[in-house]
């Protein structure tokens, strides 16, 4: 499906979500549902750093350095990469902006006419605590599981090699990582739920509950604004 013709405006959704909320997945199902482009700023760094472009080079002696990737330097990297052809009918924003400042900045560099949508997956820290205590991974296809749901216990349901869990799946690194998040997360939905941009979702349900639901709206969005502006 694409966006209708009497929608001649681009559509931005902006996904927000803890780590471990599942919005990764939903951002690639609606990308392709709508026929817009993913954009991950995990996946702009990687390219980034791949093509050895002078950005590449200044993130990779950063991430090196185990430091944290300027505002500045993530806002040049996402207006790059929402300046080729590919996000002329919009895009969808999975993991930026992460602070109020870098939204701020964001909303100064996207055209007036763009309808802006801001989802945000709602899930409790304790669930996604817990759906990283089950997690493992194939240590030879990579593949990652809930435990409980494996075939064969310990074994990779693809290939049957061995399943093991990750170091950063520990309760205590998933807690630090949810505190980090929660921090720099507050100011940012406030910011969008003064604008009322902002959508919350029950992210706690199936995921394909959850997307008709977030497409239901979605829809609903597209067509309000459809014929609202001549
Ligand atoms: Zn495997």
């Amino acid at each position: 499906m694409q966006l209708s013709s009497s929608f001649k405006r681009p559509l931005i959704i902006i996904l927000l979500g803890a780590p471990g909320s599942g919005k990764g997945t939903q951002a690639q199902r609606l990308a392709k549902a709508y026929g817009l482009a993913h954009i991950s700023t995990g996946d702009i760094f990687r390219e980034q750093i791949k093509n050895g472009t002078s950005i590449g080079q200044k993130v990779q002696a950063i991430i090196q350095a185990g430091q944290l990737v300027s505002d500045e330097l993530v806002l040049e990297m996402v207006k790059e990469r929402t300046d080729r052809s590919d996000c002329a009918e919009g895009f969808i924003l999975d993991g930026f902006p992460r602070t109020a400042v870098q939204a701020q900045s964001f909303a100064k560099q996207i055209t007036e006419q763009a309808l802006v949508l801001v989802l945000c997956l709602e899930v409790s820290d304790e669930v996604i605590i817990d759906r990283a205590a089950h997690r493992v991974v194939c240590k030879d296809c990579q593949r990652v599981y809930s435990q409980n749901a494996l075939k064969t216990t310990g074994k990779c349901d693809e290939c049957l090699g061995e399943v093991k869990k990750r170091p950063d799946d520990a309760p205590e690194v998933v807690e630090e990582r949810l505190k980090i998040y929660h921090e720099q997360t507050q100011p940012l939905i406030q910011f969008y739920d003064q604008q009322s941009l902002l959508t919350s979702f029950e992210g706690n349900q199936s995921k394909d509950k959850l997307f008709e639901e977030m497409k239901k709206y979605i829809d609903q969005q597209v067509k309000l604004f459809s014929s609202s502006i001549d």
